[in-house]
């Protein structure tokens, strides 16, 4: 009888997910952490990754958590979901976008997903046809890109300029657009850069998706984070020029990531999303895939309903953030191009030949993490080498020692 070691298991690394990861976030927020001084004393501030439910000043009202409470007491949600969510929470979701929306959405466009990066995961894997592509924005969001690569869609980056407010470089995404194109995304307003787009803008994006035949993936998850004076208008506005695709969800909003509540809505009144088979597909594949936990669907009505007192976390946010892009201006080997008007974070320019022993924005962050405790997302991990991404939604006395750390790791490592 043949030995049992002697021969190999037939399983193993999967390549597709080797190559995929190295630079995304939660990848990134790992080596940061394991730069950590084990025998610091002062307690680690994390502006790394944008979560603030744990902070008391960013707790949600006790009304949305009873009505998760009322709607698993009531036994009326302990059954499968349907796909593409309750009838109820389909509706409510619904009710809810129309509300800003100069025309109503009906619960047959809204899919409610678990969390908006499945709902990433889900419209990747719908688009990914051999031979299709799609164009991300860079600096973005690393879920899409690396959903993209395990789904072998090519992707093609786009830049967003820093230097107009962190517009789309329309220009570049006609040169990067081809007939296998499939759609471009936009994330408004925006992580990781703090900026809201225009109506004008918008419009332009609309106009330059049907030039190209591509449909417009909008990422509005941060759609109640908008602080400044741009107002923030929905892509779906437009969505009589070209089609649209809406995420959302209760992770930012609402500040509640761990709920795994999303929503995916269809914008396609010429019904060009249905002619091309493309909803047909949708369907198919979130019939395959898992639904949103039943008894947070239940509660949705409830939670979308009411006024909660958000507008009081709006204002902190938007004290953060002034507090923040102040600070950054005052720091020589730091340049932040613009105020943030939205969202909870903002990118900064590290001018490297300022720095005296600083190879590379990992390098920096890794360093920061070991003297000072302090977690920042170099700016490898949304796709820009050489700058940090900032969050800002934190406790104010925190984003003050997170300044105050940061200056004094930048004056001991500045050129003398
Ligand atoms: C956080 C975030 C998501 C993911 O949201 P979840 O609902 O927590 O899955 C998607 N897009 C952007 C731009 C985000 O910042």
């Amino acid at each position: 009888m043949e030995e049992k070691g002697s021969k190999q298991w037939n399983f193993g690394a999967n390549k597709a997910l080797e190559r995929s990861s190295k630079d995304g976030l939660r990848e990134v927020l790992h080596i940061l952490r394991s730069s950590l001084d084990p025998s610091e004393s002062r307690p680690v501030i994390a502006l790394g990754h944008g979560d603030p439910s744990s902070f008391p000043s960013f707790r949600i009202d006790e009304a949305t958590e009873n009505a998760v409470a009322k709607a698993l007491l009531s036994a009326k949600f302990n059954s499968y979901s349907y796909t593409s969510g309750i009838p109820i929470a389909r509706k409510a979701v619904a009710e809810y976008i129309s509300r800003d929306l100069s025309y109503k959405v009906s619960p047959e466009e809204v899919h409610v997903v678990a969390g908006c990066k499945q709902g990433i995961e889900v419209l990747i894997s719908v688009l990914a046809r051999p031979g299709a592509n799609i164009l991300l924005p860079r600096p973005g969001f690393s879920a899409y890109g690396s959903r993209a690569s395990f789904s072998q869609l090519e992707v093609r980056y786009f830049n967003l300029l820093p230097d107009k407010g962190w517009e789309v470089d329309l220009d570049a995404v006609k040169a990067l657009a081809d007939d296998k194109t499939a759609a471009m995304l936009i994330i408004n307003p925006c992580n990781p850069c703090g900026n809201v787009l225009s109506r004008q803008h918008l419009r332009k994006i609309a106009e330059t998706a049907r030039e190209l035949r591509i449909m417009v993936i909008a990422d509005e998850v941060y759609e109640r984070f908008v602080f400044g004076s741009e107002a923030f208008v929905s892509m779906a506005e437009y969505a009589e020029i070209a089609p649209v695709i809406k995420l959302g969800g209760l992770s930012k909003g609402w500040f509640l990531p761990g709920w795994r509540l999303g929503w995916i809505v269809t914008f396609d009144p010429h019904h060009i999303l249905k002619q091309s088979g493309f909803v047909r597909s949708l369907n198919n594949y979130l019939n395959m895939t898992t639904d949103a936990v039943t008894f947070i669907q239940g509660a949705i009505p409830e939670i979308l309903g009411k006024e909660d007192r958000f507008y009081m976390k709006l204002e902190l946010i938007r004290e953060c953030g002034e507090i923040c892009y102040e600070e950054m201006k005052k720091i020589p080997c730091l340049n932040c191009p613009s105020k943030p008007q939205g969202s909870m974070f903002l990118m900064v320019r590290l001018k490297l030949w300022l720095l005296e022993d600083i190879r590379d924005d990992l390098d920096f962050c890794c360093k920061l993490a070991k003297e000072e405790s302090l977690i920042i997302l170099p700016g490898r991990a949304v796709g820009l080498k050489n700058w940090l991404r900032i969050t800002f939604a934190v406790e104010v006395q925190s984003l003050r020692d997170a300044i105050s750390r940061l200056k004094s790791f930048v004056h001991r490592h500045s050129l003398k």
